[in-house]
């Protein structure tokens, strides 16, 4: 059986690890697309990104920065461009509206996180229905394509509400996040389960947080899904071993590909398997 080419996100960033955790991570609008077109050169298709204060590092969500980032990206590439909805550190009135600031700046995807979830640390990422529906219904609007994360089996049911609603483009594209605290453990039976659970002739990718971004991407790889890598899920190579960019963990995943037998998919492929018009 052959399986169809393999799509590589890279995650440059993230909105959580620190240059003091590892100097590579990048901050500011040059960094992270540097990192971007780095991971580009090394067989990514697709960069997921955030922004961050160039300065301190902290989370940002400004227009600017996004814009930026996306120009950059774009003008050193045709890397397919997908921008955070998360939202984390916006603080003020209208949290709901700030978070759609990355779908009016047309990329070619944003995330959309369709259900809410407790982290380790305490924080609470609330995606409340109404958010998730109207984020929806803009990005289609928009002609952006939703990369539907989803942490935990309840989060399928959701986002199958939504496909069977008419709310969501075929095909479906989701982002199986495996191994983050308190979302589904990140084993081979979890992700077994939730792609036995996806809407028929659904997309998906898989990623996992720190050590399990090696096991679970080969799994995914292994079972004709597409694979997400970077900095925002993991810092390090191998046990103390750091990387010094995003490129590292791409190069890994193309190696592997490679021995496997399975294809890496180039932007404009990329593009034709999740149904995108040309740019
Ligand atoms: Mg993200």
């Amino acid at each position: 059986m052959k399986l169809e080419k393999l799509i590589i996100t890279v995650a440059v960033c993230g909105s959580a690890p620190m240059k003091t955790q590892n100097p590579g991570v990048p901050y500011s609008p040059d960094e992270i697309a540097a990192e971007a077109l780095r991971s580009w050169q090394a067989g990514a298709s697709i960069a997921h990104i955030h922004v961050r204060d160039p300065e301190t590092g902290k989370p940002a969500f400004s227009r600017d920065l996004f814009s930026e980032v996306l120009d950059r990206i774009r003008a050193g590439s045709d890397m397919l461009v997908n921008l955070t909805t998360s939202g984390f550190n916006i603080k003020g009135q209208d949290v709901g509206r700030q978070r759609l600031i990355p779908v009016e700046l047309g990329p070619d995807l944003c995330s959309l996180d369709v259900g809410s979830l407790n982290f380790r640390d305490g924080r609470v990422f609330e995606n409340p229905p109404a958010w998730v529906e109207l984020a929806a219904q803009k990005m289609r609007e928009a002609g952006v394509k939703p990369e539907i994360e989803v942490f935990d089996m309840g989060h399928i049911r959701q986002a199958k509400d939504l496909v069977s609603r008419g709310l969501v483009d075929d095909p479906p594209y989701f982002q199986l996040c495996l191994g983050i605290p308190w979302g589904i453990d990140g084993t081979l039976d979890s992700l077994v389960e939730m792609r036995r659970r996806l809407p028929k002739g659904a997309q998906w990718s898989a990623l996992g947080a720190g050590p399990l971004q090696l096991p679970l991407t080969t799994h995914a790889l292994l079972m004709g899904g597409h694979v997400r890598v970077g900095f925002e899920d993991n810092l390090y190579l191998e046990r103390g071993v750091k990387a010094d960019s995003n490129a590292r963990f791409v190069e890994r995943v193309v190696r592997l590909a490679g021995l496997l037998q399975r294809e890496v998919a180039s932007p404009a492929e990329a593009r034709a398997l999740l149904k995108l018009a040309p740019r």
